[in-house]
């Protein structure tokens, strides 16, 4: 095997590695469950149109409270109603 070989199969490989530590560590500093990151409201599972076909076992989520929108990890689902709170009529 020629110098030039090793030095692909060594650099190539060890690039591979950094892209998949990489994904292992986003994917558990992901936050578990339905509550918001910001303001741990439960949030909104909407359907997006690439993530759900690029990672299908994470959930889109939207937070109806303060307007976050983002990826979840599968966890704990709150079964209470999400409390909506309505602007004052003028
Ligand atoms: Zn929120």
């Amino acid at each position: 095997m020629s110098d030039a070989a090793i030095f692909v199969v060594v650099f190539g490989g060890l690039f591979v590695l950094r892209i998949i530590a990489a994904t292992i560590f986003f994917y558990y500093i992901l936050p578990r469950g339905d509550r918001c990151p910001y303001c741990d409201t439960a949030t909104i599972r909407v359907q997006p149109a690439g993530w759900d076909r690029l990672v299908p076992f994470l959930r889109s989520s939207w937070c109806h409270a303060c307007g976050w929108e983002g990826l979840l990890r599968p966890g704990a689902l709150t079964l209470e109603p999400a409390e909506t709170k309505l602007p004052e009529p003028v």
